[in-house]
């Protein structure tokens, strides 16, 4: 592979993984490759499909790779669990870029120290769905890891509805360092390689602070977290596990399974069939971020002063200002897709209301009418969320607080496409069944979120009432 791999994790973070090897997958074959990836990253990847193939299955390791999987812990739906790890990854190394620095890891590779009861593998539908999704993601400007291939093994796996054919997704990350991974070491009071990880994760994220700025470091990743979710927020992404092994330091989304995107906007929508008390549901993903970094406050506490009283002290300061912080940055997000420039302090009661207005309605659909609506063309807006009385005082309301660059604004702010669940789960069906038509036309739909609408209808309706809720299963 022409690609050049470092190994800086391996090299300073000893003990924190096992070297593994890949499962050999019997018949590799490339479903997907992310060839405007690859360009985009100076990747020169100038092989033949088998080649790719083997080398992004993990059945042959390219030159240069060293393949571990990591060590991490995790609460699970609030449960923590001491020992997670890579149960079904390998993490072939780094690849240095003109971009930068990214993890190459696959995901569905075979056993490994960390699998626990599970077989290390992954099925072809769920793989191709975190394909698209972080592709999608990446498109509307979240930050996300990113996928560079789906490669189908040749293996059918055994899962609940029966065999499955098996499948690899060779993936891009700025890091896989997740909140799980300090809580692995403060779980064996393992404080010098709490240490050693503060100062890796600096010096890979967040280099403008000292190795040892533990308290930097939270607020860093709290600024890059907050951020993160109020985007997702924006787009109406429910992410579905937030669980803290699934909360990456670098502030990217990680771990796509069970997630989707609202159709109707409901605050309490919950997809995933196993989160029966609605834990992640979309609503509640704030309050989550805020518990997920209580952990992660609690895992770096030792080294946030030598007295332990005012570390809490310290530590509960900043939990307190999440919440704050959150619905700063999410009024920014909202006034965004609202049309709105600059601040006015009567903002948040036209974001709050319009919210309770659109509850029910289609969130992406109606987001993108707003463009049309601040054009002077209100017919779609009111089409979706009917001429009622307070809809139309609302809408005086907001009229009067647009500029001239409010439609381009509400349309670089909102998409017309988004991944849609019912699209979603019909292209992944088709490709199971060896038909990647509907994927390839869905992912070059997805890759342009913020296009025209004009030719794009087909991607852009909700699902038909009669498909009745839409329920995601857990991703193995
Ligand atoms: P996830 O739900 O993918 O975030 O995974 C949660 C934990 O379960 C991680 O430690 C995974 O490595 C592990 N895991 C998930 N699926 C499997 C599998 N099929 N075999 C082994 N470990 C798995
Ligand atoms: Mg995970």
């Amino acid at each position: 592979m022409p690609l050049t791999f470092d190994h800086s994790y391996a090299r300073d973070l000893p003990g924190t993984y096992l070297a593994q090897t890949p499962a050999r997958a019997p018949a590799p074959r490339l479903m997907v490759f992310n060839a405007r990836l690859a360009k985009e990253l100076g990747l020169d990847l100038g092989e033949d499909d088998q080649t790719l193939a083997n080398w992004l299955s993990g059945a042959v390791v390219p030159a240069g790779a060293q393949p571990i999987a990591l060590a991490y812990a995790g609460h699970q739906f609030g449960g923590f669990s001491a020992q997670l790890g890579d149960g079904r990854a390998h993490l072939l190394g780094e690849v240095v870029t003109p971009k930068g620095r990214f993890d190459l890891q696959l995901k569905g590779s075979g056993r490994t120290a960390f699998s626990r009861g599970g077989d290390g593998k992954a099925a072809l539908g769920p793989m191709l769905r975190e394909y698209i999704i972080s592709e999608a993601m990446a498109a509307l400007g979240i930050p996300t890891t990113r996928s560079l291939a789906v490669v189908a093994t040749g293996e059918d796996i055994l899962r609940d509805t029966g065999l499955l054919p098996g499948a690899v997704v060779a993936r891009l990350a700025a890091s896989h360092i997740r909140v799980g991974t300090f809580q692995f070491f403060a779980a064996r009071s393992e404080t010098d390689q709490i240490k050693a990880l503060t100062a890796y994760t600096i010096a890979r994220h967040y280099p403008h602070l000292a190795p040892e700025d533990a308290l930097g470091l939270f607020d860093a990743v709290t600024a890059r977290q907050v951020h993160l979710i109020a985007q997702w927020m924006g787009v109406g992404f429910v992410h579905g596990v937030m669980n803290t092994d699934n909360m990456a330091l670098s502030g990217e989304t990680i771990d796509y399974g069970p997630c989707a995107f609202l159709d109707a906007y409901d605050p309490a929508t919950v997809f995933s069939s196993i989160d029966r008390q609605g834990r992640y549901a979309y609503a509640n993903q704030p309050a989550i971020l805020a518990w997920n970094l209580s952990r992660l406050a609690q895992a770096l506490l030792p080294l946030l002063g030598p007295d332990e009283a005012e570390a809490v002290e310290l530590a509960n300061a900043r939990l307190e200002a999440i919440a704050p912080a959150f619905r700063n940055a999410w009024l920014g997000v909202m006034r965004a897709k609202l049309g709105l420039a600059g601040q006015d302090a009567s903002d948040a009661a036209l974001v709050d209301d319009f919210c309770s207005l659109i509850e029910g309605a289609d969130w992406t659909l109606t987001l993108r009418s707003l463009a049309a609506a601040a054009e002077g063309r209100a017919g779609d807006l009111l089409a979706l969320l009917g001429d009622t009385q307070p809809m139309l005082a609302w809408l005086a309301r907001w009229q009067t607080r647009l500029g001239p660059e409010a439609p381009a604004l509400i349309r670089a702010a909102n998409p017309a496409v988004i991944p849609r669940n019912h699209l979603v789960e019909a292209a992944l069906t088709a490709a199971t069944q060896g038909d990647m038509g509907p994927f390839n036309a869905l992912l070059a739909a997805v890759q342009d979120p913020f296009g025209p609408e004009q030719g794009r209808e087909a991607f852009m309706q909700p699902a038909p009432r009669d498909l009745g809720p839409y329920v995601t299963f857990c991703g193995t």
